[in-house]
């Protein structure tokens, strides 16, 4: 499981960083080609190309004990 501590990217083609900080939070590049949505909850991205951007989010892996 992965707890998700920064949900953001950087578009390459305008070079803007983008970040998603809730869950309804749905954020575009000024130049439109990548986005993210899902705050902490879910990474989502939408892109015509993974290659369009660079991936910055942090997450963490949440270590199960029980
Ligand atoms: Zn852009």
């Amino acid at each position: 499981m992965e707890k998700i501590l920064k949900n953001c990217i950087q578009c390459k083609v305008c070079g803007e960083v983008i970040e998603s900080k809730s869950v309804y939070d749905f954020k575009a590049c000024s130049c439109g080609t990548c986005s993210v949505d899902g705050g902490l909850e879910y990474l989502r991205r939408v892109a015509d190309d993974k290659k369009s951007y660079v991936e910055l989010s942090i997450t963490e892996e949440i270590i199960d004990t029980k």
